[in-house]
């Protein structure tokens, strides 16, 4: 089993997290549930009692043309897709040149900008299910059409990792759209964070709420809900996974009790203290 040792301070798009042995997944039959996996770190808070975290290695990161499909490794950073759409003249992914991840990541938090998400071209992915076998139907084989999956704004029912996905393939790599893209980031802070905070509730903007309840610009240490787009957590000077989570959960309480609506995380949190759902430290309906 290998490991390398990542140092998520400058690994995580946010820059918080300390040096940690990350064991590299290299086939689906050393799949350990016990393990947490990891795409590139940015939609992902590491805090300092992290689970055990597990990464892919570099055989799954490659992107390829066959039968008519579009194959990808679930390790392939979003940059490689769009370049490689660009250069085959691909419609349908232009959305991912503005979307940093991996193919693994942008699949299990089904990411996306506006109506443009992975899962519109989909059709299926290949998941490592050789060693879970318990909770699988026997014969289950690991591929899941997209109709098999539960999926939605920002979420999918996929519990295990995911080593590589099928899409449709178009011709007609539009332009036009990659500068559409481009346009709807300028509203949002050139800082380390980890995309959204918070989902948007349903009919409503997360970052509206937090900057109704004050805390618009507010700074703890050295994290700080941007001044720029509220739903933004933003590290702006050093900032520390205890000021996140801080910042985190004053935003879930105010807008709690101002507005009866509770902030679910976009962002991920892998500290053991705050993963378990029915936690009191971040559920308010569970009482302490
Ligand atoms: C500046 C910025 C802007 C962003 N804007 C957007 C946006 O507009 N829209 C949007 O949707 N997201 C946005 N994000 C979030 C991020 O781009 C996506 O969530 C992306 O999918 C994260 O991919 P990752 O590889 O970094 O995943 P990670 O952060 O490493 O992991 C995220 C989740 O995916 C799971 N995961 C990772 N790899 C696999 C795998 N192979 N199999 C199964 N599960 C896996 C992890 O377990 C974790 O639960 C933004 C992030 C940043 C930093």
């Amino acid at each position: 089993m290998n490991s390398k040792l990542i140092d998520f301070s400058r690994f995580s798009s946010i820059k918080i997290g300390g040096s940690l042995d990350v064991f590299i997944l290299e086939e689906a039959s050393e799949y350990d549930k016990d393990y947490y996996l990891i795409g590139a770190c940015n939609n992902t808070l590491i805090g300092t009692q992290p689970p055990p975290l597990m990464i892919l290695s570099k055989k799954y990161d490659y992107i390829k043309i066959e039968e008519n499909l579009l194959k990808i490794g679930a390790a392939t950073p979003s940059g490689k897709i769009a370049s490689f759409c660009k250069k085959h003249d691909i419609a349908n992914f232009e959305f991912v040149s503005h979307l940093p991840g991996t193919l693994g990541g942008l699949v299990k938090m089904n990411a996306g900008l506006k109506e443009y998400e992975i899962f519109n071209n989909l059709i299926s992915v290949s998941t490592c299910v050789a060693s879970c076998s318990e909770e699988m139907p026997l014969g289950f084989d690991g591929v899941k059409k997209r109709e098999e999956i539960n999926f939605g704004y920002r979420f999918t029912d996929i519990q295990t990792p995911i080593l590589k996905a099928t899409f449709t393939l178009s011709h007609g790599f539009d332009r036009d759209k990659v500068e559409l893209f481009k346009k709807m980031r300028l509203n949002q802070p050139n800082m380390p964070s980890a995309g959204s905070c918070f989902k948007n509730p349903v009919g409503d903007y997360a970052g509206r709420l937090i900057e109704a309840v004050g805390l618009k610009g507010y700074r703890v240490g050295g994290m700080e809900f941007s001044e720029m787009h509220a739903n933004f957590l933003v590290n702006a000077d050093n900032g520390s996974f205890d000021d996140a989570i801080f910042l985190i959960q004053e935003a879930q309480k105010r807008v709690y009790e101002q507005f009866g609506i509770w902030l679910e995380n976009e962002i991920i949190v892998l500290d053991t203290r705050y993963m378990d759902k029915s936690s009191p430290l971040i559920n308010p309906h569970v009482k302490a």
